[in-house]
């Protein structure tokens, strides 16, 4: 068989660093991809929140096929249109003024930290350079992305870790409130955790935070690398909130499945970089901003594609509460915003998630004990019906 042959030489050639499925996926269209083998999967995992319109969705095809005729890559040493013109539309639907362009979320991160040190110590003295994150945030695998995620797990082995950051817990405005001291540059957190189990806060602990900052000259740092681009059913998850960040990290869905990541911020801030301060060779590059433009453009146009994730996402969360009122010792908890919604389980999450596979759904297994549902924006009722009452097949087998 095709795909034993080629799981066979992944593990011969690739560092063993993800347990994978055992399955080798090969085309996708909408919802749906396809293995190697020619089985069908219905894809709620959607690249890790990344293929927010779906596989191959023809506008977002066709905007790279003609890039890929023109112009794939310069270098920032050159001005390049296509980063120009995603620029000015991201700033002109997000709370930023400035954009920096580079190719990952953790990358993303990188630059929002660097930013945020400089300003702190520009503005306002040398010894303001610390970040305050939060116990079970996620902010990537750079060394001081691993520094700046409060997870230990995630830190072990990797010792010595980058000085410089502080955690407390989140959603929880009082320990952040005494975390806070002079040395302080910057707070950096998810409006709604996503590797930490689909973690949705209270309303009224982003404002605090936002209050606290200003209060205490603080920047907000957001990373909206999962929740940005449409996936809570804003364009931006600080909409729900009424808040507005210093500076805002964006990658996963930023291109539709092209690598491409972006740190914004207002003026004030992004004037604490000048030239020299930080580079990226492929960051923005013409092919990757042509994804964004086509990827961006396609969620703000209709505005379709906004109202339907928070339709889907409502009669998706009511489904998975069924669930809940149907199997209550198995589970324990639905929650999340717009089409990013965790189940949290009592037990039994790996052989929920193995018999979904084995039904022909990709889903998602985070923070230990939570199912995470993050499908493209375009998924249908009658998806999520299917998924669900396999859902409910494999509970009630467990219970
Ligand atoms: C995935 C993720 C990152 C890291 O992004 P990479 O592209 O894997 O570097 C950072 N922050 C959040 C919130 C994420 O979900």
């Amino acid at each position: 068989m095709e795909s034993r042959r080629l799981i066979e030489e992944s593990s011969k050639y690739i560092m063993n660093t993800y347990s994978r499925f055992p399955v080798v996926l090969e085309k996708g269209r909408g919802v749906n991809i396809w293995s190697v083998d020619g089985k069908r999967y219905t894809d709620f995992f959607a690249g890790l929140a990344v293929n927010v319109l779906g596989h191959c969705y023809p506008r977002l095809v066709v905007a790279m096929q003609k890039q890929t005729q023109r112009l794939i890559h310069i270098s920032n040493f050159y001005h390049n249109e296509m980063q120009i013109n995603f620029a000015r539309l991201l700033v002109k639907n997000s709370f930023a003024e400035k954009v920096f362009f580079s190719n990952s979320g953790s990358e993303a991160n990188e630059a929002a930290v660097k930013l945020a040190r400089k300003y702190s110590k520009e503005k306002i003295g040398y010894e303001k350079n610390e970040i305050i994150t939060t116990l079970n945030s996620y902010h990537g695998r750079t060394l001081a992305m691993t520094s700046a995620t409060g997870q230990n797990k995630i830190q072990q082995g990797f010792e010595p870790l980058t000085p410089g950051f502080k955690y407390v817990p989140y959603n929880d405005i009082d320990a952040l409130s005494d975390a806070v001291n002079e040395r302080t540059c910057a707070i950096m957190l998810e409006p709604v955790q996503g590797e930490g189990g689909v973690i949705v806060p209270s309303r009224e602990y982003l404002p605090a935070v936002r209050k606290l900052c200003n209060e205490k000259g603080v920047l907000l740092i957001l990373d909206e690398v999962q929740t940005g681009m449409g996936r809570t059913g804003k364009l931006f998850a600080y909409e729900h909130f009424g808040v507005r960040p210093d500076i805002m990290s964006l990658a996963k869905s930023l291109g539709g499945g092209m690598p491409i990541g972006a740190t914004l911020a207002t003026e004030e801030v992004a004037s604490a970089f000048s030239r020299g301060s930080h580079d990226s060779t492929f960051g923005g590059n013409p092919l990757a901003c042509a994804a964004g433009i086509a990827t961006l453009e396609s969620i703000l146009e209709d505005g379709i594609l906004l109202q339907e994730c928070m339709r889907i996402g409502g009669f998706f969360m009511e489904s998975l509460e069924g669930l809940k009122s149907k199997h209550p010792d198995i589970v324990s908890d639905v929650r999340g915003l717009g089409l990013l919604i965790g189940m949290e389980l009592s037990r039994g999450c790996m052989e929920v998630v193995q018999a979904c596979f084995e039904r022909g759904y990709l889903i998602n297994l985070t923070g230990n004990n939570t199912l995470r549902f993050c499908p493209p924006l375009i998924v249908t009722k009658n998806d999520i019906k299917g998924l669900t009452s396999s859902l409910d097949e494999v509970l009630g087998r467990l219970s």
